[in-house]
């Protein structure tokens, strides 16, 4: 048991699935974690049940409505957690001199100022918003170099990269002898579906992964293969490896979470149990080892390991995010604007499943290339990608 006193968490998108998952292990290890602030979008309920349990020093609301209805709630709980509104609070908690750690777990690009607030303040960030890397890589990781800031990865398979990479790996594959990243992915709801049977998928179906429970958003993007065409940029970044040295491998089970193919042909993989709290648990107390509630691997019950090829033809969003990391600049947050939008039309009904990658397609045609070396840019483009993919989506409908 650590001597000190707890770490003081902010944890970024409490409500979530990651939310959810982060405040489990933390709630195993109270003589290590404190929580000191929780945020949310506008799921004020939620959040509030969560202040009563952890009574946090702050509670975010990015929405200024939901705020209000928290206020009253926690008034009502006599919780003495101060409320506070908007996007500015969400960086003011995850800079704040009491935070330790960061948990960045706010899907999408709307994470992407709070997490760079706590990158650049030098806070430890454990990034579970892998859109907020995708959008601004160069720039973020030269702010977590200039703060330097520790940069844990959450994602399950930079995860398992992370602890199959030499302890002291930065970030250069041929100083640490590595060959390549072999990055796995389930395959989502729709590895075996025939591909005319695509074209009417639901968005209930497409949130039903057999292997992961997560937030819708990332479940679409699994059922696309844009979650695993996003890792890849994202895997890029964290990891100085180029797209040519990082390979998807369709693995179903689950259970191999990444590897590290080595120069002198040693492959070094870490196993678990598809559970979240497993890469929470190994980020919050690297380099020791804790408690994630997640039972033990029964090898003998799983039996079968298997490993495929994925097809590029079924999954198109895959290839245009290896296009997007191979143009470069501007390109990757354009995709991430584009997907974000489409994936929200088609969880609304407005969109087709295989228009998804039409959309995106389109969107990048039309943004063209530039830079993006502030965040202003980067702010930018995510906004002009977004007006091209709404019009996109019009012209496209319904399937
Ligand atoms: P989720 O939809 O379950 O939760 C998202 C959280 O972000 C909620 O707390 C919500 O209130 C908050 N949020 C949404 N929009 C916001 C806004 N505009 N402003 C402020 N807060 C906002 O999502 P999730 O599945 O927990 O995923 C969170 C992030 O973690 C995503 O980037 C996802 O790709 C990544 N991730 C998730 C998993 C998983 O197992 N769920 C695995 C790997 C990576
Ligand atoms: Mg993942």
């Amino acid at each position: 048991m650590p001597a000190s006193s707890p770490q003081q968490i902010t944890l970024l998108g409490a409500t979530g699935s990651i939310g959810a998952n982060t405040l489990d292990v933390v709630s195993r290890h109270p003589e290590r974690y404190s929580v000191f602030a929780l945020t949310a979008h506008r799921e004020a309920a939620r959040l509030a049940e969560l202040c009563l349990r952890f009574s946090p020093r702050y509670a975010v609301m990015a929405d200024v409505d939901a705020a209000k209805e928290l206020r009253g709630l926690l008034q009502a709980g006599r919780c003495a957690t101060t409320v506070l509104e908007g996007k500015q609070a969400l960086c003011d908690v995850a800079c704040a001199p009491e935070t330790d750690v960061v948990m960045a777990a706010i899907v999408g690009a709307a994470g992407l100022e709070p997490t760079l607030a706590a990158v650049t303040a030098g806070k430890k960030v454990l990034l579970a918003n892998k859109e907020a890397l995708v959008m601004s890589g160069q720039l973020f990781m030269d702010a977590v170099q200039k703060s330097g800031c520790c940069l844990y990865p959450i994602d399950s398979e930079h995860n398992a990269v992370f602890q199959s990479l030499p302890w002291n790996f930065q970030r250069c594959p041929e100083a640490g002898g590595v060959r390549r990243i072999l990055l796995t992915a389930s395959g989502g709801p729709f590895r075996n579906t025939p591909p005319e049977k695509l074209e009417t998928v639901t968005p209930e179906e497409a949130c039903a992964h057999p292997v992961w429970s997560m937030g819708r958003k990332i479940s679409v993007d699994s059922a696309t293969m844009m979650n695993k065409g996003l890792e890849v940029i994202e895997a890029h970044w964290l990891f100085g490896v180029p797209p040519g040295q990082i390979e998807v491998v369709i693995h179903p089970q689950g259970i191999v979470h990444s590897m590290v193919d080595y120069i002198d042909g040693s492959v070094l993989a870490q196993l678990g149990n598809p559970d979240m709290r497993i890469p929470i648990a190994n980020a919050l107390a690297w380099p020791e080892r804790i408690d994630s509630g997640v039972d033990a691997l029964d090898l003998f019950d799983i039996a079968m390991l298997n490993f495929e090829r994925p097809d590029f033809g079924r999954f198109p969003c895959l290839p245009l995010a290896y296009q997007a990391l191979e143009v470069g600049g501007s390109t990757p947050a354009a995709l991430n604007a584009a997907n974000e939008e489409a994936v929200e039309a088609f969880l609304e009904g407005r969109l087709g499943f295989c228009r998804i990658a039409d959309v995106i397609a389109a969107t990048l045609e039309r943004a063209g290339w530039e830079g993006a070396e502030t965040l202003e840019a980067v702010l930018e483009v995510d906004a002009r990608a977004r007006g091209f993919a709404r019009e996109e989506i019009r012209k496209r409908g319904a399937a």
